[in-house]
Order: structure tokens, then C-alpha cells, then sequence
């Protein structure tokens, strides 16, 4: 069975990409490899991040290399948070902080008035092997900003986005109905066509 190493220490992104890979194959991630180096993500698009990680490993690491860079689009705030997600309120931010500095930028652009805005999240997914590119796919899911959060599921934004067509953010829906409909089940579809995985 094909080892899949995910370049990545955050246990929600490898729990949900094992959940989502079923039994196709066996996902560890970078909390079984203490000795990686952290890859400093200073690219400026998802996909160089992704790139960055992904390769950073696979010079290292034998076997499939998959890596995740993520993160949700704000229309009002013209794209923001971005590639600069996990670190909206500062480099050792908490989700809870991201959140809030969210809700704040929202309600300085909202003060003069308007719907939920519209966001996005998206997740860019490359594979790599022995140090060699090997392709990038990119999953979107589309859904509005909700203040206050609801819900505990999940992780990061979770409870402040809702997916166009439930009324339910992805902090209150069922894991199971996140990793149906999400960013990142969208990219590891493409994943697991392009690794002819079944
Ligand atoms: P990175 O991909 O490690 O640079 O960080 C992605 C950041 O985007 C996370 O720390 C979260 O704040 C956010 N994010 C990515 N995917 C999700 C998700 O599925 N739910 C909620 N937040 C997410």
C-alpha cells in the first residue's frame, strides 16, 4: 500500500486528509518525523507555499510527499486573509484570535452596511518525490462570513464560514458532511485521480 507523507504538524489538516483518503493508502505526517526541518512558508501564493513545503520534504524524505497550503478569501476584504491565514493576527496567533481579527476587519468594512460577505476557501495541494515536483491541484468551496461563530467542530475559521447551500457553518455541520463538500475534499479528489487511487 502507498505511504502517503503529509509535510505538515497541524493534526486537523492530517486527520481530515486521512479521513478523506479512506483506507487507499497509509497517511503519517511530519509529528512522526521530529527531525524535518520547519519549511519557512514565504512564498506569496498558496501554490508556492504549497511548492515550498512539499519539496522542502521530499529532499529529505523518501516516497510521496503531499503537501496543503489553505486558507480563506474575504471579497470585502479584498481576498484577505489569504495565503497569510494561520497568521491573520500575528505569527503565533490563535484560531480564536484569527477569528476575531476577522469579525473586526468585517465590521470596519460593513459599518456601511451589506449582506455576509462572500469567501472562499481554498487549498492548494502539491505532490512531490524525491525532490522532484510532481503536479498541484487546487480545491474551492464557496459560503459567506457568519458573526458570531457558531459550532466547535473543525478547526481554524470553521465556525465563521458557511457553505453556500447549508445553514450550518462547517464549526456545526458533521465531519462527514465537511469532508464531503470542502476545499480540501475537492483537492484530494484530484489527489487520488491523479495517484489512480480507488
Ligand atoms: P497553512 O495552510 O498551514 O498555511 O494554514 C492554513 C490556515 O488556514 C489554517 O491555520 C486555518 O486558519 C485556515 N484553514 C485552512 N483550512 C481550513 C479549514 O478547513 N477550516 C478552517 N480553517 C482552515
Amino acid at each position: 500500500m502507498t505511504t502517503l507523507t503529509i509535510a505538515t504538524r497541524n493534526a486537523h489538516k492530517t486527520r481530515e486528509i486521512r479521513e478523506l483518503l479512506g483506507q487507499a493508502c497509509k497517511v503519517r505526517d511530519l509529528s512522526t518525523l521530529p527531525a524535518m526541518p520547519v519549511i519557512s512558508e514565504d512564498g506569496t501564493t498558496l501554490a508556492e507555499n504549497a511548492t515550498l513545503k512539499a519539496l522542502g520534504i521530499a529532499r529529505l524524505v523518501d516516497g510521496l510527499i503531499l503537501a496543503d497550503d489553505s486558507g480563506l478569501e474575504v471579497d470585502l476584504l479584498g481576498g484577505a486573509p489569504g495565503v497569510f491565514s494561520a497568521r491573520y493576527a500575528g505569527a503565533d496567533a490563535t484560531d480564536q484570535q484569527n477569528i476575531e481579527k476577522l469579525l473586526k476587519e468585517w465590521q470596519n468594512q460593513a459599518a456601511s452596511g451589506g449582506d455576509r460577505p462572500a469567501a472562499r476557501f481554498r487549498c492548494v495541494m502539491v505532490l512531490a518525490r524525491a525532490g522532484e515536483f510532481i503536479c498541484a491541484v487546487e480545491g474551492v468551496v464557496e459560503g459567506t462570513i457568519v458573526d458570531p461563530p457558531r459550532g466547535l467542530g473543525g478547526f481554524g475559521y470553521d465556525p465563521v464560514f458557511q457553505p453556500v447551500g447549508y445553514d450550518r457553518t462547517f464549526g456545526e455541520l458533521p465531519a462527514e458532511i465537511k469532508n464531503q463538500i470542502s476545499h480540501r475534499a475537492r483537492a484530494i479528489e484530484k489527489v487520488r485521480e491523479f495517484l489512480l487511487l480507488a
